[in-house]
């Protein structure tokens, strides 16, 4: 199977502020939400938000706006978030267990049900609940527990050598955390995170904003 080629990624990047968003509109009760409100909130034009909003398939009504469950439902389904997902989680150290701690994923449908690490003071623990096993038992427990997607915060210089071993285990994604770009078959996904490229973002426009 081919990769997909995934086209409007910032709009994708946007979906999430905007269900933050108006998850907080059905906690105070409105019915609906408008595209400007939307916007206002997030200092976009109103124009992006509904451009963004209508690759979910929705359509919000004159002088109203979009329904605020049905909004909720579009935006999690075009995301899949709709949907469990058992992810395994490799390295259970500093990033691993933040990670693993982070209760928001659970809104998203993301379940992190194991974690693996090759320390033995660690296997045999749990980091915020999630129990950490032996690498050894990696491939049998990705079978096992019907995990899609690895979660990657071991050092770079063990990540192609987990990445080999998780693809021969049949796992679909890998979010990957570390520095290196790593080789996979097509069937499989990789996301790369790198904080630092946030940072260096944040870096340049302070500069920007000093030399005004
Ligand atoms: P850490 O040393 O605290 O944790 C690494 C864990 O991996 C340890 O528990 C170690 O025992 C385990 N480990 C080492 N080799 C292993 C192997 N072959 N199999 C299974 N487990 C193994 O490091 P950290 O600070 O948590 O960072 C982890 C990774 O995340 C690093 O690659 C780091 O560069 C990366 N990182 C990325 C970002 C980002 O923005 N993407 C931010 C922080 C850290």
């Amino acid at each position: 199977m081919a990769k997909h080629k995934i086209t409007a990624i910032p709009s994708i990047r946007r979906l999430p502020s905007y269900l933050h968003i108006i998850r907080q509109s059905r906690e105070e009760g409105q019915e609906y939400i408008s595209g400007t409100v939307i916007a206002q909130e997030l200092h976009l034009e109103p124009i992006q938000v509904r451009k963004d909003l209508a690759i979910t398939g929705i359509v919000g009504k004159p002088k109203k706006g979009y329904p605020v469950v049905a909004l909720m439902a579009a935006i999690e389904h075009f995301l899949g978030w709709d949907e469990i997902q058992q992810a395994v989680l490799i390295g259970a150290g500093n990033l691993g267990t933040a990670l693993a701690g982070y209760q928001e994923f659970h809104y998203h449908g993301l379940h992190i049900c194991a974690a693996f690490d090759r320390d033995t003071s660690k296997i045999g623990t749990s980091i915020h609940g999630v129990p950490v096993f032996s690498l050894e038992t990696l491939p049998i427990q990705i079978r096992n527990l019907k995990a899609t997607i690895a979660i990657l915060t071991v050092p770079s210089s063990n990540a192609q050598e987990i990445t080999d071993i998780l693809v021969g285990a049949g796992i679909s994604a890998i979010w990957n955390f570390t520095n290196v770009k790593l080789k996979v078959p097509e069937t499989v996904v990789v996301q790369k995170e790198d904080l630092t490229s946030g940072y260096a973002m944040l870096c340049v426009m302070m500069n920007a904003s000093r030399h005004e």
